[in-house]
């Protein structure tokens, strides 16, 4: 199945963080990464005065289970750094599963969609970067739920993330 993945840093050496994870993600066992976004610069949404965020999408095939993929991707945010403490603090990383292709998925652990996906620009725009038709289940076509936000403050980051 075809998921995307939000990755976030805001907290330390940002880019080595989202690359590090990328690195990561690319050797769970049955995940694939098949595309990556840019890296944008974005003003933290919510939570307590912060320094801004390096955010990025990225798509992978995935034959995991939902809430084991999450698992996985929990692992990976402890092993770079990340301590959770404030709600919507700064963290070394952050990652998110947006989507798995059309699927709904609600329990304790796992909602998806990821719930504030579509009011989320820098979610929605890295998103329409590696894949213009996607769609957000329940919400619409992502080109669309774009249109509808104020996304001036995304600034595209010089540095690229590379697949290794
Ligand atoms: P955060 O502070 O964004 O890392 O939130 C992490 C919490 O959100 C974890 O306890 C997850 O179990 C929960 N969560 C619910 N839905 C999702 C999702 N689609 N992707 C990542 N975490 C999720």
């Amino acid at each position: 199945m075809k998921a995307i993945i939000a990755l976030g840093s805001n907290l330390g050496d940002r880019f080595n963080y989202l690359q590090s994870a990328v690195e990561k993600i690319n050797k769970i066992k049955y995940v694939e990464i098949l595309k990556i976004s840019s890296v944008y610069e974005t003003v933290p949404v919510g939570g307590p005065v912060q320094d801004d965020y390096l955010n990025a999408v990225i798509q992978i095939e995935s034959k995991l289970e939902s809430e084991i993929l999450l698992k996985q991707l929990q692992s990976i945010e402890i092993e770079l750094d990340r301590v959770r403490e404030e709600k919507w603090g700064p963290r070394t990383i952050d990652l998110d599963i947006v989507a798995i292709e059309d699927r709904q998925h609600n329990s304790p652990n796992l909602t998806i969609p990821h719930p504030l996906a579509h009011e989320r620009c820098f979610v929605l725009i890295p998103w329409f970067e590696i894949d213009s038709t996607s769609v957000l289940v329940n919400k619409g076509i992502v080109a669309n739920l774009i249109s509808k936000l104020d996304c001036q403050e995304l600034r595209i980051n010089q540095q690229s993330l590379v697949n290794k």
